[in-house]
């Protein structure tokens, strides 16, 4: 076993501090690799202060981080597909059984016995596993993807979760040239399924509660920003929308979306509020509208997922930060305060 530096939460409503974790040795299937730059998703907030409790409850201390971009500096007997010195990314799974329909479909986050990168159970060291703000992690060659080598480091780190996680339900609904997509909510999720949506050739429509959002939406590659709060901006995209993509982590109003789904149109879920939301049976029945939703994407999808941004140079716009100020990040990310990730560089952590 080895120490590595990390930083952790004690209970929700500790801050995160520094620590030192343990890490496996690597096994003939493992990779270690040293963590160079990881993202700051909103589940990490929402797992930190334990929000999605009723779901999956926080186990403390809980070391969060799951966008995570590195380079390998060992692998075991059997890992043929890496070297040390290889720049690779982990996202949001570190294990799955790998023989279930899930597992066979490509869909490992699907499996029932599918192990997240934080807050899953550890079958290797006991306890929980451990996420990606620290300086180092080993993991199953089966959850390493490469990073295309044109591509930013820190602006990529968010590609393993912010980009999977929009890039899949896109692919999957058929967004495309002559397809109207709308994106709800301009945060992390959001500017990657704009800037998704845009390279697939469809008509994009960003949806905001923040009008000084407007200039980056377009610069990101939105055709229209609407103004949420405005209803008569709203209504004159009534019955137009082919598809929705709704990446908004609190409570909000989806009827109102769903109104704006032409016949057969499908509104997909992404973000996750901890609490229900409303949906009127009658804005589905009209216009055989539908509701779905989606999580990441499996481990072969988002290998294709970083070779299209590789193709079309497609990172995540960043704010990198030192791991020091990741409280005041969050606190900043709470309120939506973000442009339009922030991405932690652990050089800061070995230098602390
Ligand atoms: P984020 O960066 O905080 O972005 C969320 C955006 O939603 C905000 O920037 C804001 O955009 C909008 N918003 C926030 N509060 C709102 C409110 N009360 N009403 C209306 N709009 C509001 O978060 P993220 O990292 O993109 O994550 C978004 C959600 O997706 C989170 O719930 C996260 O847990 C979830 N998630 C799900 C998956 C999955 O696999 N399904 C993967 C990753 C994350 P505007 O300022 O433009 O309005
Ligand atoms: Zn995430």
């Amino acid at each position: 076993m080895q120490s590595a530096n990390a930083f952790s939460a004690a209970s929700a409503t500790s801050p995160l501090a520094p620590t030192t974790i343990l890490r496996r040795d690597p096994t003939e299937h493992d990779v270690q690799i040293e963590i160079l730059f990881c993202g700051i998703c909103h589940s990490d907030l929402h797992a930190v202060r334990d929000e999605w409790n009723e779901f999956m409850a926080t186990e403390y201390p809980i070391v969060p981080g799951h966008e995570i971009v590195g380079r390998v500096t060992q692998t075991g007997s059997a890992v043929t597909r890496l070297k040390p010195g290889d720049i690779v990314g982990v996202g949001c799974m570190v294990d799955s059984d790998g023989t279930c329909e899930h597992c066979e479909a490509g869909l490992e986050q699907f499996c029932p016995n599918r192990i997240l990168t934080y807050n899953s159970p550890d079958r290797h060291l006991g306890g929980v596993t451990y996420g990606g703000y620290s300086e180092m992690i080993v993991v199953d060659q089966r959850f390493v993807v490469r990073i295309p080598s044109n591509l930013d480091l820190a602006g990529a780190a968010p590609l393993l979760c912010a980009g999977i996680t929009t890039y899949s339900p896109l692919r999957h609904w058929g967004v495309s040239k002559g397809k109207k997509v709308g994106v709800v909510g301009l945060g992390g999720l959001g500017h990657m399924g704009v800037k998704l949506a845009h390279a697939f050739g469809a008509h994009v429509v960003v949806f905001t509660t923040s009008p000084e959002k407007t200039e980056d939406a377009r610069r990101l590659g939105a055709d229209e920003v609407v103004v949420s709060r405005r209803t008569e901006e709203m209504e004159k995209h009534a019955g137009s929308f082919d598809f929705i993509l709704d990446t908004v982590s609190a409570q909000h109003d989806i009827n109102a979306y769903l109104t704006l789904l032409r016949r057969d149109g499908n509104l997909t879920l992404v973000g996750a509020p901890p609490q229900p939301l409303s949906v009127p049976a009658f804005s589905l029945i009209g216009g055989r509208h539908s509701l779905s939703g989606s999580a990441i994407g499996g481990i072969a999808e988002t290998q294709e997922m970083l070779d299209f941004c590789g193709e079309h140079n497609i990172t995540a716009e960043v704010e990198v930060i030192p791991i020091q100020k990741l409280n005041e990040a969050y606190d900043r990310l709470a309120k939506a305060d973000v442009k339009y990730r922030f991405s932690i560089d652990m050089a800061s952590l070995r230098s602390d």
